[in-house]
């Protein structure tokens, strides 16, 4: 499972984590976590990130990208990750996508919690309050002040985000105003059937793969049938371009059709737009797809190789015409 919890400060997206940590056996990845810790170890990125946390601001996307793409490539990480607080801008989520790729990892949902921003001070009065009791040292930007920056930094380059994934169709939104087991048992909701239309999925598109591979084999069946004769209503000029087609060698249609259904198949395995209908839409073409290509192939194929026997036609004729001359002559000078 890998997730992306979304939310303003004070969102509880960093206590809805570690829930989610326990229930998944993930690791909880937070951006601003690292960062503390770099602060306080005095590392090269902790000076540069120290006054810019504590003010409010956003610390450059390179730095925050560089941390996460280190820490997705740690062994505990392999099971699944929860990313808390990145990412926060749109270069860091297209960042994030292209990390994605290169590792061949998915996303499975971005969990964003929707709150009433007049609620968050008194949310992270709440929290300084905690950390207080427990004897801890509250965070530096744990302030009226430094709230309103973060707040502004999160509608003008965080809410984006919503846009973004949103449009990917990867975004749930869960009502961070209830009370926090109530958030996390809509979560554990939303994320159970989530699993279940992704499982429904995936047997889809094995269906749709199977229904493509046993096409294409039907295809090159008939295609070696004809190629070795059996179809007596093809022309030569059919068989020979069939052959071809099976063999391979040429630029074949067959293949094509098989690459094609290939390419339909792989495809379902993309967040569709309306999953359901979009699935079953692929699933019925890529046959379809596959014979037209087919077809096509073999008219290609039949039209270019049907030339040759009429121009040897007209070839034979031109040398029966001249044999006929030359029989006339010789019979001429017998006579
Ligand atoms: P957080 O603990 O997520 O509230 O983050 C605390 C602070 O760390 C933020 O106000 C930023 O200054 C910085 N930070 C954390 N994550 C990021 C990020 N993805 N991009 C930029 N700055 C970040």
């Amino acid at each position: 499972m890998r997730l992306i919890l979304l939310g303003p400060p004070g969102a509880g997206k960093g206590t809805q984590a570690a829930r989610l940590v326990q229930q998944y056996g993930i690791v909880q990845l937070s951006t601003g976590d690292m960062l503390r810790a770099a602060v306080a170890a005095g590392t090269p990125v902790g000076l540069k990130a120290k006054d810019i946390m504590a003010s409010g601001g956003l610390v450059p996307d390179e730095v925050v990208i560089g941390i996460i793409s280190d820490r997705i490539e740690q062994p505990d990480a392999a099971n699944g990750f929860i990313l808390d607080g990145f990412p926060r801008t749109v270069p860091q989520a297209e960042a994030l996508d292209q990390l994605l790729k290169d590792k061949k990892l998915a996303l499975d949902a971005v969990v964003e919690l929707r709150v009433n921003e007049g609620a968050l001070l008194a949310r992270v009065e709440t929290r300084v309050a905690e950390m207080r009791e427990r004897g801890e040292e509250p965070r530096a930007d744990d302030n009226a002040e430094a709230l309103a920056k973060r707040l502004s930094a999160y509608r003008a380059q965080t809410e984006p985000l919503v846009e973004y994934y949103s449009e990917k169709r990867k975004l749930l939104t869960v009502d961070g105003m209830m009370t926090i087991d109530e958030v996390t048992r809509e979560i554990g909701r939303i994320l159970e059937a989530l699993g279940e239309a992704n499982d429904k999925k995936a047997a889809k598109s094995s269906a749709a793969k199977r229904a493509v591979k046993k096409t294409a084999k039907k295809l090159a069946k008939g295609a070696k049938a004809a190629a070795a004769g059996k179809a007596s209503t093809k022309s030569p000029a059919k068989k020979a371009s069939a052959k071809k087609a099976v063999s391979g060698k040429s630029s074949s249609k067959a293949g094509s059709a098989k690459t094609a259904g290939k390419k339909v198949a792989s495809g379902l395995k993309k967040p569709a737009k309306a999953p359901k209908k979009t699935g079953k839409k692929s699933a019925k073409v890529a046959p379809k797809a596959a014979a037209k290509a087919a077809k096509k192939g073999a008219k290609t194929k039949s039209k270019s190789a049907g030339k040759a026997p009429k121009r040897g036609a007209k070839a034979a004729k031109k040398a029966a015409k001249t044999v006929a001359k030359k029989a006339k002559k010789v019979t001429k000078k017998r006579a």
